[in-house]
């Protein structure tokens, strides 16, 4: 079955089968770390890819060894890629694969597991992140509570261009995101049912963390 590709303005669901085929490989619970960190990597490098297909254009003049022609390079902006930690470390390489002059800031944000609530305990953001265009990993976007505090804390430091990626989004963090900050891109490999009473996506693929780094 080929399940449609979601494109709104504020979310795009990618349904490349080179994304789906790795998430599939991602979701399952006997898939070993070495490998998980890589299928990660590689998600995030396909997301990214998506996530940055609106990045305005301008033309130049150039030289090849031939002759001189018009050429189109990246203008505008420049990007700052800040992960979510810990998980959203495990996307990190991702996106440098191919923003690879990217500055990076780091977000420290962990979930309270009894209220759900986040408790950010660490922000080391670009100087400059006020002047880039913002790109927020965070792999799972479960209640939406720690993604939803992260973009708060890089619009607080000044950034006004925030695109978030994640690998699976449950529709209550989306609805989180699109209701606090309506000015965000979504980038996701997936829309799953929701969540169980831990606050986890489900189907999802667990704890990205533990997953991520072996530590369960
Ligand atoms: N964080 C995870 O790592 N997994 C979930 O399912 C939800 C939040």
């Amino acid at each position: 079955m080929s399940i449609p590709e979601v494109e709104t303005k504020r979310l795009t669901v990618v349904m490349h089968p080179l994304v789906q085929h790795k998430l599939s490989y991602l979701r399952e619970k006997t898939t070993p770390t070495v490998h998980f960190r890589k299928l990660t990597e590689e998600i995030t490098l396909l997301l990214t890819y998506e996530a940055t297909k609106d990045l305005p254009t301008e033309d130049y003049e150039m030289e090849t060894p031939l002759e001189q022609m018009t050429a189109q390079r990246i203008s505008g902006k420049k990007v700052a890629v800040c992960p979510v930690l810990r998980a959203g470390v495990g996307m990190l390489d991702g996106v440098l694969s191919l923003v690879s002059s990217a500055r990076v800031g780091f977000i420290g944000m962990y979930r309270d597991e009894e209220t759900l609530q986040p408790v950010e305990y660490y922000s080391k953001l670009p100087a400059d992140v006020a002047d880039r265009d913002v790109i927020l990993l965070d792999p799972m976007l479960a209640t939406g509570n720690s993604t939803a505090a992260a973009v708060e804390t890089v619009k607080k430091a000044g950034a006004t261009s925030v695109r978030l990626i994640a690998i699976i989004a449950a529709p209550e963090g989306i609805a989180r995101i699109h209701r606090d900050h309506p000015d965000v891109q979504i980038v996701v490999a997936a829309i799953d049912r929701g969540l169980n009473e831990r606050g986890y996506i489900v189907p999802g693929l667990g704890d990205a963390g533990d997953r991520l780094y072996g530590t369960k």
